[in-house]
């Protein structure tokens, strides 16, 4: 028994049931609809045979529809598994296939993708949320009561983790609300909150960390697809008072044209992480703003992401820190690589231990047990602390590109170019960009003459758009080790920018 993800969402239809909680583009919902909604779906989807256990992908832009799927297969114990719906068809597939996925919930609006994955697949279960929303008003709203334990699994999203190949982090009730408590508590959140939800819910920081944190107390939600007017115009229009972005969103909304036109002094909370905000977009977005309250918040989907904060008056003085203060119910090391602590200044890895962490990498022990020992999540990101104890990020030990808060793996581009005729090697780096963070760059030694467009044209029939390189250069030869591995810090350094398609 226990607490449950599905059983705050009871709990708020009780207390707050004619409350606007679910406020989008197209619709505004009171928790006393979501959850009445929520209720049926699961009544119908139990009737169409979907078990406990089951593992359901959830394909929705963000708007009710997602929320309609999550908490229904929550509702009956199947395990929602959100998608990040940029991915093309065989991408998602590959996750699909890695992770047993039993079935699909999705929006109408992405029938074609969904229909390019059921081919040939062993999907058990397809069904779009409208038409099944629309078919299960036939049943009853009220609260479904199956017999519910907070340590079942009751969702899995994906990352790249440390090493690379996808891996589904899995978390079940009691974790999650770990993290919902301990977030909203971090920032005094409370039922009088508006938060403000336009990072793609498919990623742990919008859904487990911000989303939850809000719904754990009874706030309201806006929830869409983020553009930088639609920004600006929901926290004029809604009065929202915090959000939570990548960089580059807040930098895009501050170089609107008609940004005095908007009151955005609702706003109590910007946090934004996943990369660091430099000093002169700090200034940039406080000034456009007009507000000082930016939070900087650092964490990973093995940790919920629930880690470490950056406080807005430490901004200046330790501009490039990710903070010193541990979230609520964790707490932080830089460790050396025998687990002691690492001096003041020494290089070490950012490991975290406390009630926000992953139960595991799913199906995967190996894994797991590298991430996680004796409690602490190793980290990946390797870093020094000052003699103030802030914490600085130096370079990351997984290999993985982070632009405009979406992690790229250049293995899977340099997998992708290296099928190219043309390429005979293949090293995709990250490099700094002002805007995004990093943007992804291909180096790559040709075995015959070809143009960047056509490079740009055949890596965008494979990857998503966010993953093709912005970046060409050419090279004759790859810098390498004695054992041959390539030296990707060096060609880091080495390799001057050439054209950028950004
Ligand atoms: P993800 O699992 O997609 O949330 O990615 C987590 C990774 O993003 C971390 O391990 C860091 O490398 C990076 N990251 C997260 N937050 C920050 C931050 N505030 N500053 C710099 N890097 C960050």
């Amino acid at each position: 028994m226990g607490a449950t993800i599905h059983g705050v969402l009871e709990r708020n239809a009780r207390k707050f049931p004619d409350k606007d909680a679910f406020i989008t583009a197209s619709n505004r919902l009171t928790y006393g609809d979501m959850n009445r909604i929520v209720n049926r779906l699961a009544r119908y989807l139990l009737d169409e045979g979907v078990q406990r256990g089951d593992r359901i992908a959830v394909m929705s832009r963000n708007n009710e529809h997602f929320f309609y799927a999550f908490f229904a297969c929550m509702k009956i114990g199947s395990i929602p598994m959100p998608m990040n719906i940029r991915l093309t068809p065989a991408e998602l597939r590959a996750i699909f296939q890695n992770s047993n996925a039993n079935g699909v919930l999705y929006e109408n609006e992405l029938s074609e993708t969904v229909a390019a994955l059921k081919s040939g697949s062993s999907l058990k279960h397809c069904f779009s949320i409208q038409e099944s929303a629309e078919a299960s008003a036939i049943f009853s709203g009220e609260n479904l009561n199956m017999q519910m334990d907070s340590r079942d699994v009751c969702e899995i999203l994906f990352t790249s983790g440390t090493t690379g190949t996808p891996k589904g982090v899995v978390f079940n009730h009691e974790r999650i609300l770990a993290i919902a408590a301990a977030v909203s508590a971090n920032f005094s959140l409370s039922h009088k909150d508006s938060m403000l939800t336009l990072m793609p819910l498919s990623h742990s920081a919008p859904l487990n960390t911000f989303f939850m944190s809000g719904y754990y107390c009874g706030a309201s939600h806006v929830i869409g697809d983020f553009t930088p007017k639609g920004f600006l115009n929901w926290i004029h229009q809604e009065k929202t008072t915090f959000s939570f972005a990548a960089p580059v969103a807040y930098l895009l909304a501050a170089k609107d044209s008609d940004l005095s036109s908007y009151d955005l002094s609702s706003m109590r909370v910007f946090a934004y992480g996943g990369g660091p905000l430099a000093l002169a977009s700090y200034h940039q977005v406080k000034k456009a703003f007009r507000n000082e309250n930016f939070y900087q918040v650092y964490g990973l989907t093995e940790a919920g992401p629930n880690g470490i904060l950056l406080y807005p008056e430490e901004h200046l003085e330790k501009a490039g820190s990710i903070g010193k203060h541990p979230a609520v119910n964790m707490e932080i090391r830089v460790a050396r690589p025998d687990g002691t602590d690492s001096a003041p200044h020494e290089y070490g890895e950012i490991i975290l231990s406390g009630d926000s962490l992953m139960l595991e990498y799913d199906n995967n022990p190996e894994e797991t047990n590298a991430a996680i020992k004796e409690g602490w999540l190793y980290t990946g990101d390797i870093a020094y602390r000052d003699e103030d104890g802030y914490i600085y990020i130096v370079d990351r030990k997984k290999d993985v590109i982070i632009s405009g808060g979406m992690n790229i793996y250049p293995r899977e581009v340099e997998e992708v170019l290296a099928k190219h005729d043309a390429v005979l090697e293949s090293c995709v780096v990250g490099v700094p960009h002002e805007e995004w963070g990093e943007t992804v760059k291909a180096v790559l030694v040709l075995k015959e003459n070809v143009t960047e467009k056509e490079l740009c044209a055949f890596a965008a029939e494979h990857l998503a758009k966010f993953k093709c390189p912005r970046i060409y250069s050419f090279v004759d030869e790859l810098p390498r080790n004695a054992s041959g591995k390539i030296l990707k810090q060096q060609v880091k350094r080495d390799c001057s920018l050439s054209r950028s398609y950004r």
